[in-house]
C-alpha cells in the first residue's frame, strides 16, 4: 500500500502526509534501470514486510534456504549419517573459508576458516596476534568499536599484562547542516604506533556512522612500527569488495549473518594471512585443530595449515545458508553488489534531504560514497517513540540507542522503491510521534 493513500482514519490529527510523486517515480526509474533487479526474487517473501531496513544486522533468507536446510537435514544428516564426515562436513569450515575468502575478501585458498561467532573467532585472532609479538606490551584499539570489541581487548590485556591504547573517534567528514561523522583516521594510529605496539585492532567499517576506515593505509602504519593488524570486518563482508592479500592484512573476522545473509547464529570467518600461519598459535587448542584429529593423539599437535585455527566440531548445519548466498555473489560479483550498496544508500540520502532533514533529522553518516560503508544513519529524539509504529507496519530500520536509526538496505535483496516506502514510512511516523516541520 502507498502511504499516499494510508490513512489512519481517526480524523485528522494523525493523518499522513502524501508523499512526494517525484520521489516515488525516482525510485522506480533506479528500480528498472537497477542491472542487478532481478537478483530480489532470490530471497524469501517477508509477508507483511513493506521494507527492510535491517540487513546490516540480520540479512533476509535466500528463497532456496530452507529447501536447502530441509533437504541437508533429510539427505546429508539423516541419509548419510556419521559417514557425512567423510564426505565433506570435516573440511567444511576450510572447503567453504576457502569459497567466502575468494568471493569477499580478496583471500587466497588457505587462509580463511569458518569458525564459532565473531567474538570467538576474534578472541583466537587476538592472542595470535600477539604471540607473534611477545615482547611487545601495547594494543591499539578504537574506544568507540562495537562492544564485544572492547571487551575482548579488556580482557585479553588484563589476562596479558598489556596496556591498551585507546583511539576516540575524530570527525571525518564536515558539513554544515549534518551531525559530525567520526571515525578512525591513519594519523590517529601513527600518532600512537611504536616500538611497544604489538597489535592494531579497528573495524574496517564504523558500526554506528558507517565509516569506512583507510584500512590500507593504517595497515601500512602499523607494520611501519612493526605491529600486526586485526581487522573487524563485520560490516565489510558482503557489502564490499576487500582485498586482504593485496593490503597485506595479517588477520581478520568477520560475521556472516549481516551482509551475507547466513541467517541468526551462522558461523563467523577467521583470515589469517599465510605468511603467519606456520607461526601462529591459538588459545581453543582443539581435537580439530590437529595434524590427524581422528588419531585422537596424546598431545596436541597443530595442524600446519588454516586447520589449526580450527577448535571443535564446526557448525555445519549453520554454513547451508551461507552456501546459498556465497552462489549469489560469486554469480553477479562484489564490485557490482558494492556498486548497487553506494546507489541505494546515496538514495537514502537524497529521500533523507528531502523528507527528513526539514524535520530536525540529522545525518550521522558521510555524504560521501566512497567512505560510506552500506548503511546510512540518521538521528532524531523521536526515533524510538515511532520504532512500535513503523514495525508494525512492516517498515524495519535498526534502532540505536538513544536516538539513531540505521538504515541498511542490503545491495541484492533490496530495492529502491522499498527504500522510498521506508524513508517516507519514517518521516510518517516521526510526524505521528510528534515531530513537526
Ligand atoms: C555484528 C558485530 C559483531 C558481532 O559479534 P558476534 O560474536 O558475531 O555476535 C562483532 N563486531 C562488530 C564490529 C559487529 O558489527
Amino acid at each position: 500500500m502507498d502511504s499516499t493513500e494510508r490513512r489512519r482514519g481517526d480524523g485528522g490529527r494523525n493523518e499522513v502526509r502524501p508523499g512526494p510523486t517525484h520521489l516515488r517515480g525516482r525510485a522506480g526509474s533506479l528500480d528498472a534501470y537497477d542491472p542487478l533487479a532481478a537478483q530480489r526474487t532470490a530471497f524469501a517473501a517477508a509477508p507483511g514486510v513493506v521494507s527492510y531496513l535491517d540487513g546490516n544486522s540480520l540479512g533476509r533468507p535466500t528463497a532456496d534456504a530452507a529447501e536447502r536446510l530441509s533437504s541437508f537435514t533429510a539427505d546429508q544428516w539423516g541419509g548419510r549419517l556419521i559417514r557425512g564426515w567423510d564426505e565433506g562436513w570435516f573440511e567444511k569450515p576450510l572447503t567453504l573459508g576457502d569459497r567466502l575468502g575468494t568471493a569477499t575478501l580478496g583471500a587466497g585458498p588457505g587462509q580463511t576458516f569458518i569458525g564459532e561467532s565473531t567474538t570467538v573467532v576474534l578472541y583466537k585472532l587476538i592472542h595470535a596476534a600477539l604471540d607473534l609479538r611477545p615482547d611487545r606490551t601495547e594494543i591499539i584499539a578504537d574506544s568507540a568499536n562495537f562492544p564485544t570489541d572492547r571487551y575482548l581487548i579488556h580482557g585479553i590485556a588484563e589476562e596479558r599484562g598489556l596496556t591498551v591504547r585507546w583511539l576516540d573517534p575524530t570527525e571525518v567528514e564536515t558539513t554544515s547542516s549534518d551531525a559530525t561523522v567520526t571515525g578512525i583516521r591513519p594519523d590517529q594510529v601513527a600518532d600512537l604506533a611504536g616500538d611497544s605496539t604489538a597489535l592494531v585492532l579497528l573495524s574496517h567499517i564504523d558500526y554506528r556512522t558507517g565509516y569506512i576506515a583507510d584500512l590500507p593505509a593504517i595497515t601500512d602504519i602499523a607494520h611501519r612500527a612493526g605491529a600486526l593488524v586485526v581487522w573487524d570486518l563485520c560490516h565489510s563482508a558482503g557489502a564490499l569488495p576487500l582485498d586482504l592479500d593485496a593490503w597485506d592484512v595479517d588477520f581478520a573476522a568477520g560475521c556472516t549473518y549481516k551482509y551475507l545473509n547466513g541467517g541468526p547464529g551462522s558461523p563467523a570467518f577467521g583470515y589469517v594471512a599465510s605468511r603467519h600461519i606456520p607461526a601462529a598459535t591459538q588459545p581453543i587448542r582443539g581435537w580439530m585443530g590437529v595434524a590427524s584429529a581422528f588419531e585422537m593423539g596424546p598431545s596436541y599437535e597443530p595442524h600446519p595449515g588454516i586447520r589449526r585455527f580450527v577448535s571443535g566440531t564446526p557448525a555445519v548445519l549453520g554454513m547451508v545458508p551461507l552456501e546459498s548466498m556465497l552462489d549469489l555473489v560469486e554469480g553477479v560479483g562484489m564490485e557490482a553488489i558494492r556498486a548497487k550498496s553506494t546507489a541505494l544508500t546515496d538514495f537514502v540520502i537524497e529521500l533523507y534531504d528531502e523528507l527528513l532533514a526539514p524535520l530536525g533529522v540529522q545525518l550521522g553518516s558521510p555524504r560521501d560514497g566512497s567512505v560510506r560503508g552500506g548503511h546510512v544513519t540518521i538521528h532524531h529524539d523521536l526515533c524510538e517513540a515511532a520504532l512500535p509504529a513503523l514495525w508494525e507496519r512492516g517498515i524495519i530500520p535498526d534502532f540505536r540507542r538513544p536516538n539513531g536509526l540505521r538504515l541498511g538496505p542490503s545491495p541484492l535483496s533490496t530495492g529502491f522503491t522499498e527504500v522510498y516506502e521506508g524513508v517516507l514510512g519514517i518521516r510518517d511516523a516521526l510526524l505521528e510521534a510528534g515531530a513537526s516541520g
